[in-house]
């Protein structure tokens, strides 16, 4: 009996993979990596979303945009895993995305320790 391999757990692994990559370099070219590996992922298998567990990757019908969703709720402004100030422009965490809402916005955060959690942002 043979079986046909397919290549989904290894594009997921490399979606993952350039998400970490990213936050650990906070680098532009890092982040054009991740945004490319999502849409592929996301396009080759016809699905509008993926679901790591603690987070899940989105994008858009025209697959225009692609997004990182945090499920983890942050209640303060330190990183929930290792502490780290989220508000400083030098500092280990960055936005990853932001769902604009009229009084406040879901913010997803990433940090380079790897934890993916959002926040409620009053505008
Ligand atoms: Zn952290």
């Amino acid at each position: 009996m043979s079986c046909r391999v397919l290549p989904f757990p290894s594009q997921v692994n490399e979606v993952y993979t350039s998400i970490f990559t990213f936050l650990k370099t906070k680098n532009g070219r890092q982040r054009q990596i991740m945004l490319l590996n999502i849409r592929a992922l996301l396009d080759e298998h016809h699905i509008s979303h993926y679901n790591y567990g603690s987070f899940s990757v989105h994008c858009t019908a025209d697959k225009d945009i692609a997004y990182i969703y945090g499920k983890q709720r942050g209640f303060n402004k330190y990183c929930p895993q290792c502490k780290s100030y989220l508000y400083s422009a030098d500092g280990p965490v960055t936005i990853l995305s932001i769902i604009e809402g009229i009084k406040t916005d879901r913010v997803t955060y990433g940090c380079n320790c790897g934890a993916i959690f959002y926040k409620w942002e009053k505008k």
